[in-house]
């Protein structure tokens, strides 16, 4: 009896052992499906707007339709046909930065799509002053209505399977943000393919800014597309090694 009853015990233990062994294979299968079924769910579209050329992007649940938009530096009119055509339903815009070059679209389009405006409280004042900044380049931006939310460093927006953790990287402007999507980063005007974005300008600083990409932007995969602000699109890795303010040639540590 007592024999039977040892049997018993390990049977069950055996039992219980396997019982966990596949409940950890199944979680572990469910995360790899999502991880890798985002991509394929995702609709990313890329639109040069505006007389200083700024990259707007498109985010956009494939299934849900549910959107995220990046930067409408200006446009409105041809950013809204596209959110048409497509028939997304935007949640939120985002402004990397309170440049009025990043913004002049954001009073359009939250008007016709509803959504929630989004940017870091360091460039709140400098999103209120769009008008008076793009009048010192001689041009007229449209006034950008106040942030529906402030962002902050670690926060997530989500917009099905879209989701975007911000990463704050001041030096540009002090509330200058960054995007993180799974193998992919938007860097608004921190970082460009073979540069680094200006510290001339009210509240920049230039090695705010390097330390801000190697803390937050560097310690990325090296296969990470990184979506600039302005012009072509890179990665971590060709940053790491050909960007002249950043490899080990720059003289910045
Ligand atoms: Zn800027
Ligand atoms: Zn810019």
């Amino acid at each position: 009896m007592t024999a039977t009853k040892a049997q018993e015990h390990t049977i069950r233990y055996l039992l219980l052992v396997l019982c966990v062994i596949s409940l950890s294979l199944l979680l572990i299968g469910f995360r790899y499906q999502q991880d890798t079924g985002k991509k394929n769910d995702m609709m990313l579209i890329r639109l040069v707007v505006g007389p200083l050329q700024v990259n707007c992007f498109i985010l956009a649940d494939d299934k849900t339709r549910e959107a995220v938009i990046i930067d409408p530096g200006d446009d409105a009119q041809e950013i809204l046909k596209i959110v048409k055509d497509k028939g997304l339903k935007v949640k939120y815009i985002v402004n990397t930065h309170g440049h009025f070059d990043h913004l002049g679209a954001n009073k359009a389009l939250k008007e016709a799509t509803g959504a929630e405006l989004l940017i870091h409280e360091g460039d709140a004042p400098m999103m209120a002053s769009a008008q008076m900044q793009s009048r010192a380049f001689g041009m007229n931006t449209t006034s950008s209505p106040q942030a529906d939310r402030f962002v902050k460093h670690g926060d997530m927006i989500r917009a099905g399977e879209v989701s975007l953790k911000v990463l704050h990287t001041p030096g540009h402007s002090p509330g200058g943000i960054s995007l993180l999507e799974q193998g992919m980063v938007f860097t608004g005007d921190a970082l460009f393919a073979g540069s680094i974005g200006r510290t001339d300008l009210p509240g920049g600083d230039l090695m705010t800014l390097l330390r801000s990409i190697k803390t937050n932007l560097m310690t990325l995969p090296d296969d990470t597309r990184v979506y600039c602000g302005h012009g072509p699109a890179s990665t971590i890795g060709e940053e790491r090694n050909e960007n002249p303010f950043l490899n080990r040639q720059s003289g910045f540590d």
